[in-house]
């Protein structure tokens, strides 16, 4: 049943010569199907939604994206703020089977900016030609699973319903912003800005440009955004204050110009340069070194972390010790080090000691990079306020009152982070077997397998999301990965003509234990103010939960690779 004409692309008119099934088999696939308006229904079209799309028509299936922003490129079309850039090095962070593209692009900088990187992305939109089959600026509303059919009906906000065989989500980690509530929010007189909804400069690839010259801004939060906008706005402003609640441990980016030299050689390394993503823990360059840091003295650690702390990149968080996130005592040192630099940088003892997080160790949350952060704390048109001290009370037609001052404002900022990683999904009204919704079945936390699927939601793939391995590494390396596994379960689902695929209950059972299991080892449960963690459950039962799976990128890949060597074990397919 077609809905919209336009909405129409039947799996019959797919072009045969690129089909990677002979057309038996398609034949097969088609008739099953012949009450869908499409195969598949991908929702969103960021850089995972694009390239499952992509794979997918390769398949010879029909696919229709909803993508609820105007454009491809998912958080880089979204977080247009003063200062967003990059802190994986720009060129483990394309899709490496683009190589046309890559040989012909050069990157300017190690860490790209944002307008640099929606470039790019919009570019790889060009060459995968996947615009065409995405409808912008809708939202999906609601998605309940019919019984009957083994199929998806899914209502847009636009009032059009759609049905499909499966239902892809690649809603993204951090796409849902968090917007705090205080009293007067909408009494403020001056500008008021999200980092999430930055305007876009209509005529480029990056944000309006806001000017600050003289203006009195206040910056709310200090994670990755915060820290970015801070040493932004600080350039120009007339005065800034940055209203901190938890201070974050922050390491220094050491961003420069990419020569025309380096880049040619990059280009001829890209396939080592990935294959090298492929191998480490968290999908960069950078890997933890396999040796304790007990066997090693005070001067070689203090040498190690000087180093680290001078180059580009991660290696100050991913590249030393893997007993720092399992030892306290091993992640002291690292703690103590990165807390002495604080205490060097910043001229005032009492703002240093503010900056410096008492609640948890270096490394356990995500640890925003920075470009002269803390030096923006010895400029005389910047002022921290301390929210634990101080706490907001309203904002006011002037600004933001705190107990103990008022403060005078032009222009506020919230950079208050996002609902992560479960966020995207419950913005819609999923409904599985038995009209089970998607937030009864995480009344206590994530139950998936594999992060891929939910049992009694059939058919339903949720990729880069809760526990799954893609959400916890460098994005596009363990996204593309994530996204060729799944066209390889899908090559088999067409071949063979299922028409469900359902995770087990027992294996679900089993995979969630053992994501808890892992964190368990390390001190990630240490640091529980973090969007890695979210609450869950009622009365006793309430508690943090980890969103993410922090096995690592090779032990996930592992782990789905004997999956499918054991025909796709723990999948109930029919
Ligand atoms: P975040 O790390 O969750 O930080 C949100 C900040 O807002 C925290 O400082 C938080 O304080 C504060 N906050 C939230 N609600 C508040 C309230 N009601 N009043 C006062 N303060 C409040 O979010 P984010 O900075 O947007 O970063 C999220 C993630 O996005 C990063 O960790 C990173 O993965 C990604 N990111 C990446 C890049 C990059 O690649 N270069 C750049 C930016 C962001 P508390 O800590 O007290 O809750």
């Amino acid at each position: 049943m077609c809905v919209e004409k336009s909405a129409c692309i039947s799996i019959l008119s797919f072009v045969p010569g690129k089909s990677l099934f002979s057309l038996r088999e398609m034949d097969d696939f088609v008739t099953s199907h012949s009450s869908f308006d499409y195969d598949v229904i991908i929702i969103g079209a960021g850089l995972t939604g694009m390239y499952a799309l992509y794979r997918l028509r390769e398949l010879g299936l029909s696919v229709h994206v909803i993508e609820k922003n105007g454009d491809v490129g998912g958080t880089w079309n979204m977080n247009r703020y003063p200062g967003c850039k990059l802190d994986s090095e720009s060129y483990t962070y394309a899709y490496s089977f683009l190589d046309d593209l890559l040989q012909q692009w050069n990157w300017k900088r190690e860490f790209a900016s944002q307008p640099e990187l929606m470039e790019f992305f919009s570019l790889a939109a060009d060459t995968m030609d996947v615009r065409k089959d995405i409808l912008f600026n809708t939202k999906v509303v609601k998605a309940i699973f019919d019984e009957q059919d083994n199929g998806w009906t899914v209502e847009l906000d636009n009032a059009e319903v759609l049905r499909s065989r499966f239902l892809l989500t690649c809603v993204g980690a951090l796409s849902t912003p968090n917007m705090p509530k205080y009293p007067g929010m909408d009494m403020f007189r001056g500008e008021t800005y999200h980092s999430y909804y930055w305007p876009h400069d209509r005529n480029g690839y990056g944000g309006k440009r806001v000017d600050f010259r003289g203006k009195r801004v206040g910056v709310i939060g200090t994670g990755a955004t915060g820290v970015q906008i801070v040493t932004e706005v600080a350039k120009t402003a007339g005065e800034l204050y940055v209203f901190q609640r938890h201070p974050n441990w922050c390491a220094p980016l050491c961003d420069k110009p990419i020569s025309a030299e380096r880049m040619a050689g990059i280009k001829q390394r890209y396939k080592e340069i990935f294959a090298q993503c492929e191998s480490t823990t968290s999908g960069f360059q950078h890997d933890f070194l396999h040796t304790s840091a007990e066997g090693s003295t005070a001067e070689e650690r203090e040498a190690l972390f000087e180093e680290l702390y001078g180059q580009s990149g991660y290696g100050i968080w991913v590249g030393h010790y893997a007993d720092a996130f399992t030892d306290p005592k091993v992640n002291g040192y690292i703690t103590d080090f990165i807390a002495s630099k604080i205490r060097q940088r910043v001229k005032d003892p009492a703002v240093a000691e503010k900056l410096i997080p008492k609640d948890h160790g270096f490394g356990l949350k995500r640890v925003p990079m920075e470009s002269g952060y803390y030096e923006v704390y010895n400029q005389d048109n910047v002022t921290l306020v301390d929210l634990m001290e101080n706490p907001i009370e309203e904002l006011t037609p002037e600004g933001i009152r705190t107990r103990n001052i008022a403060y005078d404002l032009d222009v506020i900022i919230y950079a208050t982070g996002f609902d992560a990683i479960i966020g995207g999904l419950k913005e819609m009204d999923i409904r599985g077997v038995g009209g089970k919704t998607l937030k009864e079945a995480w009344e206590n936390g994530p139950f998936t397998y594999l992060g891929l699927q939910v049992p009694d939601f059939p058919n339903l793939f949720t990729l880069v999301a809760a526990h799954n391995g893609a959400t916890f590494c460098n994005i596009p390396r363990c996204s593309e990965a994530q996204v060729n596994w799944v066209m390889d379960m899908f090559g088999h689902i067409v071949k063979t003509g299922i028409e469900r695929v359902e995770a087990d209950e027992r294996a679900a059972e089993q995979w969630t234990q053992h994501v808890y299991d892992v964190a368990n080892e390390t001190l990630l449960t240490t640091a529980k103010n973090s969007w890695f963690w979210s609450e869950f459950g009622k009365g006793t039962q309430r508690g943090h939960r980890l969103l993410v799976y922090n096995g690592g990128n090779p032990a996930y890949r592992t782990r789905v690779s004997e999956v499918e060597a054991n025909g796709y074990e723990g999948f109930l397919m029919r």
